[in-house]
């Protein structure tokens, strides 16, 4: 028995796949205070947290989280859009166990490898899109783009062009929280703390139609979002642009899903400039939108991918690089040492946890499924709440999906008045999602979700339900406010 008061009991611990009387095991109140007194929390305002106390999540199964109340959550984001497979996924756990029994760590430096990383890098370059055969593993999403900022800064080097070092990327963009994944990403609020972006990254509009559409149909509108792509690499000069990079699906930035026009002329524009493409595919990678890599749904031919978040679930971190032959070729051929890496590049347990993943996703044709049924279905669910009075604009793509929260709708969307910013409307509405049993994440007045690829048509349903009751309640609690 542990006198650990964080601890959940004996009991707990025997019965944690079928007990119905979790509930009071764990000392709620203990562990948030011992939260406040020591865990520094991401992206937190840490004073206002500890005011109200943070929710203990400590138990998921399938598309389902239990707080340590007992309360019973339908996690809509996946985590944080990475539990593709669902939670409770007893062969993941088991793989990584095996392997932590054999090799729980050896570094792949001074020419050594391990058998999961050899495993895994073969198993990438098969399900990656044509003209992939290499990859570089990292420990996240952020630690990736760091590397694709090494790497094509390197690459270009070795082209005899040192001069091409400037990496153009987009408002609202998100590249993670490294300094050069901060940098990367185009978030205002990270920019203003650390003195970034770092030099040579230099920032476009992002193609958000509601945003800068008016008067234009989402075709011209495509058009006029990737001509800024041009209009920048002449303003900086095109010999002095090392690579282009974008979410396929902007995610965190609010589930920004470009007009179909987009893709296709910023890849143009690349090859016109001969600039690299990367990919940052940590969200749209390993199925979200009905593809392995949604490169391939937008029909881009990205020279990098960066992904993490879905190639293990979120069971263990792990990250990574897929690098193209035009790069790969070259850092090869002509590279020496790439003096970069990281203590735990193609750590063995993270691997074997990514290996398993993609035998459930294959074995369950996740990517199929939501491509071909459960993405179709969530995009005609979902889009039956625009008729809400509180709801201005759907959009969905495979598993991600967002609606905008308006104080009255117009004609067409960009008649749509929205709420004052400093009602925050979309916390208000996050907070009797969560409160009510759905986990939804407000950005702004836009609420999205990206479910677990295993969520099936009756969960739909379920999840659609109960998006309408919390929208419901949301409107009721702003009129009385009187702000409706
Ligand atoms: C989450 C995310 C990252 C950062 O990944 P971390 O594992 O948090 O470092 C990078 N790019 C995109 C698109 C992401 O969503």
């Amino acid at each position: 028995m542990s006198s650990n008061p964080l601890a959940p009991s004996a009991a707990l611990v025997a019965s944690v796949k079928s007990a119905a009387t979790r509930n009071e095991l764990y000392d709620t109140a203990a562990i948030q205070k011992m939260d406040s007194a020591h865990y520094l929390h991401p992206f937190t305002d840490f004073k206002q947290l500890n005011e109200n106390g943070a929710r203990v999540m400590v138990r998921g199964e399938g598309i389902y989280l239990w707080d340590s109340q007992g309360k019973k959550v339908l996690d809509g984001m996946s985590g944080l859009w990475c539990v593709n497979v669902g939670y409770g996924r007893t062969s993941i756990s088991e793989a990584v166990y095996r392997q932590m029994e054999t090799l729980p760590f050896y570094n792949s430096f001074f020419n050594t490898t391990n058998v999961p990383a050899v495993q895994l890098a073969t198993k990438l370059a098969e399900i990656a899109p044509p003209g992939f055969q290499h990859v570089f593993f990292t420990g996240s999403g952020s630690e990736g783009n760091d590397t694709n900022v090494r790497m094509v800064r390197r690459y270009w080097d070795l082209m005899g062009q040192p001069e091409r070092h400037t990496i153009i990327s987009r408002h609202n963009a998100y590249h993670g929280s490294t300094m050069a994944g901060a940098s990367l990403g185009g978030m205002d609020g990270m920019h203003a703390q650390g003195g970034l972006p770092i030099p040579g990254v230099v920032h476009i509009g992002q193609p958000n139609y509601l945003e800068a559409g008016q008067g234009m149909t989402e075709d011209e509108f495509g058009i006029k979002a990737a001509s800024w792509l041009e209009d920048k690499i002449l303003e900086v000069g095109a010999d002095k642009v090392a690579a282009f990079i974008g979410e396929p699906v902007q995610g965190a930035g609010g589930v920004i899903i470009p007009p179909a026009t987009y893709w296709p002329e910023i890849q143009r524009i690349c090859d016109k400039y001969g600039i690299l493409l990367i990919a940052d595919e940590v969200i749209c990678g390993f199925g979200r939108l009905g593809k392995w890599f949604a490169s391939e749904l937008f029909g881009i031919r990205p020279d990098l991918i960066t992904f993490a978040k879905g190639v293990t679930s979120g069971y263990v971190p792990l990250g990574g690089v897929l690098v193209g032959d035009r790069v790969a070729n070259v850092l090869i051929e002509k590279g020496g040492d790439f003096n970069h890496g990281f203590t735990y590049s193609g750590h063995p347990v993270a691997c074997a946890a990514a290996l398993e993943n993609i035998r459930i996703i294959e074995a369950e044709q996740l990517v199929q499924r939501v491509g071909e049924d459960t993405g179709p279905y969530l995009k005609e669910r979902f889009a039956t709440l625009g008729d809400h009075p509180l709801v201005g604009y759907t959009s969905s793509c495979g598993f991600v999906a967002g609606l905008n929260l308006v104080r009255s709708k117009g004609a067409t969307v960009h008649e749509n008045v929205a709420f004052d910013e400093a009602l925050s409307v979309g916390m208000v509405c996050r907070g009797y999602m969560f409160n009510n049993g759905m986990i939804m994440r407000a950005v702004g007045d836009r609420m999205i979700i990206a479910p677990p690829l295993v969520m099936t048509r009756a969960q739909i349903d379920e999840m659609v339900a109960l998006i309408r009751h919390c929208l419901d309640l949301t409107y009721e609690d702003i009129k009385q406010r009187g702000w409706v």
